[in-house]
């Protein structure tokens, strides 16, 4: 099983079209983007071809520009206090972002 992961793309967009697709719902939202837990996630690959921006990539073929995400997309989990929750369902939007998220240039 090779895990997805959410990219720059995303951020400030979240029109959420991944999460109704995810079997498993394992993307969970942040307060600018969302993050695909990476040991619920089980690569099926439905978020990739519904996201209308390309945000979502397979872990090993991420572009170079967008390989912090992956690291990024597993900070979200730790440092949020999330841990493995099994559901997004449940938890709802966080009001929580990453330092790389947080931070990220808004598009003008
Ligand atoms: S690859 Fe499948 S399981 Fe993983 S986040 Fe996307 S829809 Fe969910
Ligand atoms: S479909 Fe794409 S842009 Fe929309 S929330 Fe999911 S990853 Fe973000």
């Amino acid at each position: 099983m090779v895990a997805f992961t959410v990219t720059a793309a995303c951020i400030d967009f979240k029109d959420r079209s991944c999460v109704a697709a995810c079997p498993v719902d394992c993307i969970y939202e942040g307060d600018r983007c969302l993050y695909i837990h990476p040991d619920e996630c089980i690569g099926c690959g439905a978020c990739e071809s519904v996201c209308p921006v390309e945000a979502i990539w397979r872990v090993d073929i991420v572009p170079d520009e967008l390989a912090a995400f992956v690291e990024d997309n597993r900070r979200f989990f730790v440092e949020s206090g999330l841990g493995t929750p099994g559901g997004a369902a449940v938890v709802g939007p966080v009001r929580y972002d990453t330092a790389l998220v947080a931070t990220y240039p808004v598009r003008p």
